[in-house]
């Protein structure tokens, strides 16, 4: 049977990623972070100077889409795909604070989701793909084999998070990490395109009990049981 492709949606911070590429390590798939190419739109409007404290021109985006140039590399010493600007590693850059804080605006813009969905789809099309995002499911990606849709509780996500962010050194209070998670996911879910939502066959994953490997195994549960009844089926 030929690869499926495997959709995970849900809110900020919810381990989207972190079990996206448990699952393609373990399932020798494509892993492909769809919000760290929003991430490095934003990057690329903020260094050119289009993109000031959330404030912009529309037009200055949409003339800028062209110089854009998104891709991933996979770093063999790091295990883990990276994501490039122009050519340029900005992996560490896109997972900053002052981008959480922007990219919502950035990634509401039609045009910027068109180009993106675009990258996306042709990344997604031989199968062997896991991608996760807030639209893969819905938009992206709707004849995904499998869909997730991850949610946790408000707190423990902006615990994850706020320890996270310490980590890297940003300094920030567990009461603004909180804040600034609540407003993306608003943005997110209220914006007029593509807007974070459950698709209507997605299976739920509340991961606020969970540790990595209960989730994962959950994850790889439902993933085979869908292939199996694929083969079944066919
Ligand atoms: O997943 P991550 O938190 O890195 O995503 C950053 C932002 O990119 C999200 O808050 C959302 O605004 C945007 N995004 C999106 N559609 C996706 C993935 C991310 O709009 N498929």
């Amino acid at each position: 049977m030929s690869e499926i492709t495997i959709a995970i949606d849900g809110f900020s911070s919810c381990g989207k990623s972190t079990l996206a590429k448990e699952l393609a390590n373990k399932l020798n798939y494509i892993y492909v972070d769809s919000g760290a190419m929003y991430r490095a739109v934003t990057l690329h409007l903020i260094n050119t100077g289009i993109l000031k404290d959330g404030h912009f021109i529309k037009e200055q985006v949409l003339n800028e889409l062209n110089d854009i140039e998104i891709r991933f590399e996979y770093n063999r010493d790091q295990k883990k795909s990276e994501t490039y600007l122009n050519g340029e590693n900005i992996e560490k850059d896109i997972r900053t604070l002052a981008i959480s804080k922007q990219v919502s605006a950035i990634s509401a813009i039609g045009e910027v989701r068109t180009k993106l969905v675009k990258i996306q789809q042709d990344l997604g099309q031989m199968g062997g793909v896991i991608m996760d995002g807030r639209d893969i499911g819905t938009v992206v990606f709707p004849h995904a084999e499998v869909k997730l849709f991850m949610t946790a509780d408000n707190d423990i996500r902006a615990q994850r998070r706020y320890l996270e962010l310490i980590d890297k050194g940003e300094c920030i209070s567990l009461e603004d990490v909180k804040k600034s998670i609540a407003r993306r996911d608003y943005l997110d879910m209220n914006r007029e395109i593509a807007p974070l939502s459950k698709a209507e066959d997605a299976i739920e994953i509340d991961n606020s009990e969970l540790s990595e490997e209960d989730q994962l195994e959950l994850a790889l549960k439902i993933i085979n049981e869908k292939k199996l009844a694929l083969q079944t089926a066919n």
